[in-house]
């Protein structure tokens, strides 16, 4: 449920925004600091706020570095700030944005686990994301992950380009007749049944809010037997309380022997100190992950010529079943269009003061 209490003073600086909009024959710019700001996003945001969203009069400030306490100051002079999911927007963070006159949070992506919605409440701040945004394109990655992992294509492309064709160690299984359980049944986890379906998988799923829309592809059961019963385990379900270290040694103990596990959703669902036991147990047969739960700092940024402190990680990395990449089931063309299309329209819901639908907090038409 969206949050409705706001306090009064940054309200009323709201109004008195959207109000200079409205009468103010040259429009007042707004000014955004976009955080963590890569290649891609610049390239995207820059050429959907020339082409589509001129009336807006955003300026877009690009800044590499995420938002923390120690870069808060560079959205200084901004109105709102733009950020991701590894950018740290606690209590503090918050605190400082407002003191400088920020008044509106832009996420550029669905999940919200990094930001203290609590806190923005209590401040007053407006806090909008993106709640949908071709989910094909994660739920496409995620069997990309898959089919690598089975017919380890990834190894296949290093042998040959050294000339050696040998086909040791590259046996894979059908996946027609396959059991996938996926976890957590929204926009990304309906859309990577639908592709299951057309490979001919059985498809179980674990959700506590169930849709008509999957039951017509599969069935739902409770989490442990998709664990007992799955041949791979897809994690689609956000991070929540609830959902932190869901798989976890306890539950683990319930994965059929030899199943493939997948993460595209945030790495704090799986406590990846058991998942290394599972893995040198055989438990787990072969793991794939897009999202790791200590990722911020190290994703997102080429690390090629520094020493990685982490051991957890690099321990991964040395299973010859284990493939990481870095948070980018979201890349496409088509994804990175709509997030910049829907938080230009957050945003101008928000110059304008009118009713936002994908606000978290604040939104209500002023
Ligand atoms: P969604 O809100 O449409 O669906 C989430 C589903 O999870 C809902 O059906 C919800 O009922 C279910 N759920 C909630 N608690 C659960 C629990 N305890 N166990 C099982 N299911 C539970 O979200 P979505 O658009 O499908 O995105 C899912 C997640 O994917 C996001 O929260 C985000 O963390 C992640 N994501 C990752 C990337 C990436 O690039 N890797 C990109 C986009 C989204």
């Amino acid at each position: 449920m969206r949050p409705r209490t706001r306090s009064s003073v940054p309200y009323l600086q709201r109004v008195l925004f959207a109000t200079m909009l409205e009468s103010s024959t040259e429009k007042p710019v707004i000014r955004v600091a976009v955080f963590s700001a890569q290649p891609h996003d610049k390239h995207f945001f820059n050429c959907v706020n020339q082409e589509c969203f001129q009336s807006l009069h955003a300026e877009l400030v690009f800044h590499t570095s995420p938002l923390s306490k120690e870069t808060a100051a560079l959205a200084g002079r901004c109105d709102a700030v733009c950020v991701f999911v590894n950018d740290c927007v606690d209590e503090d963070v918050l605190q400082l944005l407002l003191d400088q006159g920020v008044r509106g949070v832009f996420l550029r992506c669905a999940g919200f686990n990094n930001v203290d919605l609590k806190a923005a409440k209590k401040l007053g701040l407006f806090v909008a994301r993106v709640p949908a945004y071709s989910p094909e394109a994660v739920a496409e990655f995620a069997v990309a992950l898959i089919l690598t992992l089975n017919r380890r294509t990834h190894r296949a492309y290093n042998r040959v380009r050294e000339g050696n064709f040998d086909l040791s160690s590259l046996l894979g299984f059908n996946m027609h007749g396959k059991t996938v359980g996926i976890v957590g049944v929204g926009k990304i986890g309906l859309a990577a049944a639908r592709i299951f379906k057309g490979f001919g998988c059985n498809l179980l799923a674990y959700d506590p809010y169930e849709v008509d829309e999957f039951k017509a592809l599969g069935a739902y059961t409770t989490f442990e037997n998709l664990l007992q019963q799955s041949d791979i385990v897809t994690l689609h379900c956000p991070l929540l309380v609830s959902t932190k270290h869901l798989i976890s040694r306890a539950s683990l103990m319930n994965l059929k022997w030899g199943a493939m596990l997948i993460n595209t959703s945030r790495g704090g669902i799986i406590d990846t100190a058991a998942v290394i036991d599972a893995l040198k147990s055989g438990q787990i047969g072969a793991l794939g992950l897009d999202v790791y739960e200590k990722e911020a700092g190290l994703f997102f940024v080429d690390h090629s010529s520094d020493i990685i402190h982490d051991d957890v990680f690099q321990r991964l990395l040395t299973f010859p079943n284990v493939l990481v990449t870095g948070h980018q089931a979201f890349l496409t063309g088509e994804a990175l269009t709509e997030i910049a299309e829907t938080t230009l329209q957050n945003l101008q819901h928000f110059a304008h003061g009118t009713a936002c639908s994908n606000a978290l907090v604040g939104g209500d038409a002023i």
